[in-house]
């Protein structure tokens, strides 16, 4: 959500869960993500099987995973954590998708065992897998169209020449040939080229491209595909100016190149899949932070208690997120900020220049658009410690879906004489 006056909670709201959760901390809508992963599954309804395998590192906590399980979606994995969060939600088989790349053995292992799809992002995966697992009974492999497709500008994956991923064309015919011959009946393909796109003509291209060529490899190698997986990619708008992609619209044109390319052409029918996780949960979640510090050097810095380790998609991309201060709405934005964390690196801005009200310490600032990649790509640098997730369930009451970490935590994964026994003594005081 990319403007002051669409949040799912209202300032009173969150002064009352502040009182029981420190900030800083990511909150979720459930609504919101029910409602969209309705629409998305509404748009493709025309299309027998279709599954969204939400990208579980976009926001890979199981209560979220579980809500879209419910609403009928599948998971993305792409290690062996992600796998065991599908396995303890419930999510089985095929409704896996394991999209890896560079992937160790004890990965495959794992996603072998639970039935899922593997997605060789490789031909010499091959023989790697079946050593290290066997040869599963449906697979699927990833496409890297490379010069044969452009892309579009400020896109994250990049160009697809440039991007480590997936199988040249030539290797895809000879790929999937090698895996009949290994008396492999059941098939998919896949592509992922493009990440937090905007325009719909880019997942249309995908798709026509795809259709195309699963015409062609069925002919030539006289096999038929069960699925084609569109990758994820679908973006979200991060700024006011931004429009949401029509996922109904979107639908309808997939449609209508399936009718050309496929039905009428004479193709077996085969399921649209796809594997998003921005669009599913991106902008149904929002960092709550408290303003600390103000300070007023060469710029006008408001310090707050979020960092870069609880966001770090500014810091890294320079993204834009949209920052409201709460019960601030309406008032003139008339200040210039650069809204800063903690880490000692200068990059640890949610904001540069920034139009904003008057920000006093103690104001309350809800960063927009955090529901994916935002907890995902938390990390531990400059010793700080990952937030608190909380749920905004359907019924309006406050889940705290994973507590925050604390300096226990941090000290958990090392040891040295008597750093457990103090740190168990001394809990209440960190
Ligand atoms: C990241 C990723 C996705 C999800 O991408 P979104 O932009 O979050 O939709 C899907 N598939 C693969 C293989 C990915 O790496």
């Amino acid at each position: 959500m990319n403007n002051d006056n669409d949040l799912f909670f209202s300032n009173a709201e969150i002064k009352e869960i502040i009182k029981k959760h420190n900030t800083p901390f990511h909150i979720y809508d459930e609504k919101g993500i029910r409602e969209n992963a309705r629409k998305l599954y509404d748009a493709f309804g025309w299309s027998k099987g279709f599954k969204n395998y939400f990208a579980v590192k976009a926001c890979p906590n199981p209560h979220i995973v579980s809500i879209l399980k419910e609403e009928g979606c599948g998971a993305d994995c792409s290690s062996l954590p992600e796998l065991t969060i599908a396995e303890k939600v419930g999510i089985k088989g095929n409704s896996i998708m394991f999209t890896s790349n560079d992937t160790p053995a004890n990965e495959y292992k794992k996603a072998f065992g639970l039935g899922a799809i593997i997605n060789l992002d490789d031909i010499t995966h091959i023989p790697f897998l079946e050593k290290t697992a066997g040869i599963p009974d449906i697979i699927s492999f990833r496409y890297n169209p490379g010069p044969l497709r452009k892309t579009q500008e400020g896109n994250v994956i990049g160009n697809p020449e440039e991007a480590k991923y997936g199988l040249t064309r030539n290797q895809l015919f000879e790929a999937y040939e090698i895996m009949e011959k290994k008396g492999v009946e059941r098939f998919g393909l896949h592509t992922m080229i493009a990440s937090n796109e905007l325009n719909p003509s880019a997942f249309i291209q995908t798709a026509e491209m795809l259709f195309e060529l699963i015409k062609e490899l069925s002919e030539k190698l006289k096999i038929t595909f069960e699925f084609v997986n569109l990758g994820g990619g679908i973006g979200i708008p991060y700024k006011p100016e931004q429009k949401a992609i029509d996922l109904k619209e979107l639908g309808e044109s997939i449609r209508s190149i399936y009718v050309e390319k496929i039905e009428n052409a004479g193709v077996a029918p085969f399921k649209i899949f796809m594997e998003n996780g921005r669009v599913m949960t991106g902008p149904y979640g929002y960092l709550i932070t408290r303003a600390i510090h103000e300070k007023h050097i060469y710029k006008e810095y408001i310090g707050v208690d979020a960092c870069m380790a609880n966001l770090m998609r500014p810091g890294m991309y320079g993204a834009y997120h949209h920052i409201t201060v709460l019960g601030k709405e309406d008032a003139p934005h008339d200040h210039k900020y650069d809204i800063v964390g903690s880490l000692c690196e200068n990059n640890d801005k949610f904001a540069i220049d920034r139009q904003l009200p008057e920000i006093k310490n103690g104001d309350i600032l809800a960063i927009h658009n955090t529901g994916a990649h935002g907890y995902a790509m938390g990390f531990n640098y400059n010793g700080k410690l990952r937030s608190a997730e909380l749920l905004k369930k359907r019924d309006g009451n406050i889940e705290l879906i994973r507590r925050a970490e604390t300096t226990k935590d941090y000290f958990a994964t090392f040891d040295f004489p008597g750093s457990k026994y103090e740190f168990l003594l001394k809990e209440g005081e960190l």
